[in-house]
């Protein structure tokens, strides 16, 4: 038989039973052969394109489990404030890209408050200082709290009486917004964006999702703080097929009719049960370390998330809930246990999303209701560890944060996303943040993370059948690292680069040096 191209000289990671081939074989989209030694040789015609993996690791494509791809695509539009330190720094980029285009609006993300020397959020007045001329929306890198100029204030309307605008003594707006007037300004924001502007941004980044070995990503879209039209967008992009890789659509919304109208299995994503660490929202059931009496935000009362997470399961959708202190996990996992009960169904692969400090019970009790965690190893490298933001808001429970190893030993479930664009998408960050972790008790090894992205995210989509191995029959999606990353040090797997990127038998990322046509 006759093929179109072939990976060897590879250490290639089938993920069944911890198996290594050394050769791949690809016709059309599908992997139809696998081997040791030269048994490749035979399958070479004129037109066969050779992949040399000169002994490095070769991979099922990655997957992501958790991608927000409109925010992460419009974003990358914006002005980025990650590295800002000070309101001068900020100040600085504003007047930059209002220069650069001086009618529009002008969308500053990523603001990391903790970062500033300031310590909090411009106002309108210290924003105005820099650019009054067109209106300015700043976010921060959660998206829990924006801030605009007085332009701004007037251009995008949010009535002054909705909760969470913060007003000076005179009660008139800082320019600083929270809770629901924060996700009614983004909303606003986000809609406003056209369809062609967010495709042109998707298929803008899709480059550089194929140089980082994506293959599929589970696009977490719509409902609160995003925009509904978001899902729609992506489903019809979906349709379309119209950009090379997979997306699964997590819907965030709890219109269960309106999923079951568009054709949809699952639901959820980011469908807050909490908040957020870093905004001391995620619910806790001990004290913030820094802030006294407070202790998160439930945004279901445990009868409302009853009877949804019963309708979600009596109508057969996966549900993905977004979970992150141990209230929010508890909760979750009682309305799954409630609807077990009722329903009997141990079979439609619930997710947890972020699933942060769940406790040794809640571990057990996940694991007999067939959970998935859906993690984010990436968080701990950024905030993470002593020292850290967590250590900031949680103390000492910092030490407890997403305990990796004791649920893979309690034979949980875990497959892993970035959050992007909350932490940049980066798989090989991802397997190198959990294999190193700060609190060395939670690492885990480099085949455990690999299986997250991998065979274990595949499971998380009900397509590891298709996905997530590399074995004969299927699917040809196929990533080459330009180290073995079994052979290399743990502290070294952050500089490990994908070589090339194959996505269903074809290549949409490569360093054309590594192939011959034989
Ligand atoms: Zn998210």
């Amino acid at each position: 038989m006759k093929v179109d191209k072939i990976i060897y000289n590879g250490k290639c990671q089938t993920m069944k039973k911890k198996a290594v081939v050394d050769w791949l074989a690809i016709k059309g989209d599908q992997i139809i052969k696998t081997g040791t030694g030269d048994g490749y040789k035979e399958y070479i015609n004129k037109d066969t394109l050779l992949i040399d993996a000169k002994g490095a690791t070769v991979s099922p494509g990655f997957i992501d489990s958790h991608f927000h791809m409109v925010q992460t695509a419009v974003n990358s539009t914006c002005v980025d404030l990650t590295d800002a330190t000070s309101f001068d720094e900020i100040g600085k980029l504003i007047i930059k890209e209002g220069n650069r285009n001086p009618e529009s609006e002008i969308h500053c993300i990523r603001l990391d408050v903790s970062k500033l020397k300031e310590h909090r959020f411009p106002n309108r007045h210290e924003i105005d200082k820099y650019w009054d001329r067109s209106p300015i929306w700043i976010n921060s890198i959660e998206y829990q709290m924006s801030a605009v100029n007085t332009y701004g204030i007037l251009f995008y309307k949010i009535p002054f009486n909705t909760v969470g605008v913060l007003c000076d003594e005179k009660q008139m707006p800082t320019g600083v917004f929270t809770a629901s007037a924060n996700a009614k300004l983004r909303s606003n924001i986000l809609n406003s964006i056209s369809d062609f502007y967010k495709q042109n941004a998707i298929e803008s980044i899709m480059g550089d999702l194929a140089e980082k070995g994506l293959t599929t990503i589970n696009a977490v879209e719509g409902g609160y703080m995003f925009s509904d039209r978001d899902a729609e967008f992506i489903n019809a992009l979906i349709n379309r097929k119209e950009v090379y890789l997979d997306m699964e659509l997590f819907f965030q919304t709890l219109d269960i009719n309106r999923i079951i109208e568009m054709g949809l299995k699952r639901i959820g994503g980011c469908l807050y049960v909490d908040g957020t660490f870093g905004m001391r929202t995620a619910a806790i059931s001990f004290e913030y370390k820094d802030a006294k009496g407070e202790h998160g935000i439930l945004r279901f009362t445990q009868e409302k998330l009853n009877s949804f997470v019963e309708e979600c399961y009596k109508r057969g959708l996966q549900l993905a809930l977004y979970t992150i202190g141990d209230r929010a996990i508890d909760i979750a996992i009682k309305a799954h246990e409630r609807a077990v009960d009722l329903t009997g169904n141990l079979s439609l692969r619930h997710r947890l999303e972020h699933g942060e400090l769940p406790s040794k019970e809640h571990i057990k009790k996940a694991k007999d209701l067939g959970l998935i965690f859906s993690v984010q190893p990436t968080y701990e490298y950024y905030w993470g560890g002593k020292g850290s933001m967590y250590e900031e808001r949680l103390g000492d429970y910092y030490m407890e944060t997403n305990p990796f190893r004791y649920m893979l030993d309690q034979g949980l479930l875990l497959c892993a996303g970035s959050d992007s664009d909350v932490i940049p998408c980066d798989p090989m960050l991802c397997i190198f943040s959990a294999v190193n972790r700060k609190v060395k008790k939670h690492n885990i090894s480099v085949y455990e993370a690999l299986e997250m992205i991998t065979s274990n995210a595949a499971y998380a989509i009900f397509q590891e059948d298709k996905k997530g191995y590399l074995e004969e029959g299927y699917l040809a999606d196929i990533v080459v690292l330009n180290k073995d990353i079994f052979d290399i040090k743990a502290e070294d797997l952050k500089e490990v680069k994908v070589v090339a990127t194959i996505k269903s038998g074809k290549i949409v990322y490569g360093d054309s040096d590594n192939y011959a046509k034989c």
